[in-house]
């Protein structure tokens, strides 16, 4: 019984002189061959060369300072939660006095590691964090020789003092101003040895 109609017809027809040469192949593969030399090229010269991307492009994450230079993460783990390629680990620690210009909170992450060959840059850690803390961003990840040197740590996540990455077109209005809710728990923030609400 024929099932669809896509079956080919095998032919036992004997080869041409021409045929056995492979000549018409031959002509047909560089006729092919030639038509792509005055095309656009599909590829690029990567790295020196970069394609553009969308600025809302899921690349590389950060991790976020806040706007007086403190860790914004507060190792609530909820990004880890979050995180369908179980990518992320990290350990918390407690803020000692004399800290909070490190950290912005009681409780911060010793170690944050993002294993980047476990990641598919789907968003939901920066979705999931509730102290604005973890972004992607269009940075690209770089291309290494050992599989260990993919474990980003503290080290390459942690945005620099002096080197602010611009996160601000991650965020639809509305998801950044609904984190900002006072009323929210997750917003408050340790002062001193009250917690406080922030005011917006
Ligand atoms: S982008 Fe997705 S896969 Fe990558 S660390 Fe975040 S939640 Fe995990
Ligand atoms: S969800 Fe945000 S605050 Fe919580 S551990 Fe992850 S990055 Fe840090």
């Amino acid at each position: 019984m024929q099932l669809t109609n896509r079956s080919k017809v095998v032919s036992n027809k004997v080869q041409s002189t021409t045929e056995k040469m492979y000549l018409p192949g031959i002509l047909k593969g560089m006729i092919i061959t030639g038509s792509h030399l005055f095309k656009r090229k599909a590829t690029v010269k990567y790295p020196d060369e970069l394609r553009p991307i969308a600025s809302v492009y899921r690349g590389q994450h950060v991790l976020k300072l806040d706007e007086n230079g403190a860790e914004r993460c507060t190792a609530c783990g909820l990004c880890a939660v979050s995180c369908p390629a179980e990518a992320i680990t990290m350990e918390s620690a407690e803020r000692k006095k004399g800290e909070e210009g490190l950290y912005r909170e009681e409780k911060y992450a010793s170690t944050y590691e993002i294993n980047m060959l476990r990641c598919i840059f789907c968003g939901l850690c920066e979705e999931a964090c509730p102290k604005e803390a973890i972004f992607l961003t269009d940075r690209i990840v770089d291309v290494e020789y050992e599989r260990e040197d993919f474990i980003y740590g503290k080290d390459k996540l942690v945005e620099k003092i002096n080197k602010r990455i611009d996160v601000s077109k991650r965020q639809t209005k509305e998801v950044a101003e609904f984190k900002k809710l006072p009323g929210l728990k997750h917003n408050e923030v340790w002062s001193g040895k009250q917690i406080n609400k922030e005011k917006h």
